[in-house]
């Protein structure tokens, strides 16, 4: 199929695929604008998309915040509503994509797809990804398989759901990957080949207009280890939210659970897993310190959202003014695909 005079808009935000070699320090920094990017993919030309730059900023992912993705969502949501534009590409690091893709895509309700690419080879490597990648990324956004999908990331020719790509290695060409799902595609001979249905992508409750959608959230994260006396936990009380990343489907030591109950009894608190593949279990084990005694103390389980997914989440639902417990169960079952009958919290 032709792309010839589709439109795609570009968000730069930099990254390794926009670095350049410092000559004092040899070390890689942020050098090139979203032009530049595109003027290294002479082939891009040939494809006849129109091209709509925008050098949204220029830093390695890691420094990017939520502010900077609720307005990324607001520049794209203005592009998108002139009409004129099939699709979104976002250019950026990899070390943060899973989970930008996955914010941005909680806040997208337009048909055209956001396409989240970077590169894990910087430009002055032997085989640099980010111009195969960005190439992809534009006809993955130029084209029509992807409307309605939302936000999805396209590296090495695989195209992931924002809900379930993951980074999951720190330098190969391959980093990412759908654990339990796999890809939904790919982009080869200029098209996008989808091997499976788009995800289902419950929108949010609205927000609550007695809360302003600005209001500052902090959301911490602990993640469980062997022999945890409860310390760190112990000094989590000023958040507004945790996500508890526990061992295995969802278990903590039994002397965890009376301060992970205080905690919930102040704050929601979501259950998740530190295992990078799978889903918390939600009925399966009963002893203290298991997922259905946790739930019984109060903690939301987060289904197939791992923690940081979860965190993205939770942050999205209290700045928004959803407080309430069992909304934010619901909420978390339905974005994570969990069965409806899984997120009642027994004894509760
Ligand atoms: N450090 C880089 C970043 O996330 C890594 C990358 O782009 O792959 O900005």
């Amino acid at each position: 199929m032709s792309l010839n005079g589709r439109t795609v808009a570009v968000f730069a935000l930099g990254g390794t695929i926009a670095t350049a070699t410092n000559p004092v320090t040899g070390g890689a920094v942020l050098a090139l604008s979203g032009k530049e990017l595109l003027k290294g993919v002479p082939a891009l030309s040939a494809l006849g998309v129109v091209l709509r730059v925008h050098d949204f900023c220029r830093v390695p992912s890691a420094s990017l915040t939520l502010d900077d993705l609720n307005a990324l969502h607001g520049e794209i949501e203005a592009e998108l509503s002139s009409g004129t534009v099939d699709g979104v590409v976002v250019v950026q690091g990899t070390d943060t994509l899973e989970e930008t893709a996955f914010y941005v895509d909680l806040l997208h309700r337009s048909s055209a797809p956001v396409v989240f690419t970077g590169a894990m080879r910087n430009p002055s490597l032997p085989g640099p990804d980010g111009p195969a990648n960005l190439y992809a990324a534009v006809i993955a956004a130029a084209g029509p398989w992807l409307r309605n999908a939302g936000c999805v990331v396209v590296l090495g020719d695989k195209v992931h759901a924002a809900r379930t790509v993951k980074k999951s290695h720190t330098t190969s060409t391959a980093a990412f990957t759908s654990p339990g799902y796999g890809p939904l595609g790919l982009v080869v001979e200029g098209q996008v080949r989808l091997h499976q249905k788009l995800p289902h992508r419950p929108a949010l409750p609205a927000a609550d207009g007695t809360q302003p959608t600005t209001r500052t959230v902090r959301i911490a994260l602990h993640s469980v280890t062997i022999g945890d006396d409860g310390t760190q936990l112990d000094l989590l009380g000023q958040y507004d939210g945790l996500v508890v990343a526990a061992l295995g489907a969802g278990h903590v030591p039994e002397w965890l659970v009376p301060r992970l109950r205080r905690l919930a009894d102040r704050m929601p608190v979501v259950l998740s897993s530190r295992i990078a593949h799978g889903p918390v279990l939600t009925r399966t084990y009963s002893y203290p310190g298991s997922e259905r005694d946790l739930i019984a103390n109060g903690l939301i389980p987060s289904g197939n959202l791992d923690p940081y997914k979860a965190r993205l989440l939770l942050h999205r639902l209290l700045a928004t003014g959803c407080q309430g417990r069992d909304q934010i169960t619901e909420v978390f079952a339905a974005v994570s695909g969990l069965p409806a009958e899984s997120s009642h919290q027994p004894g509760r």
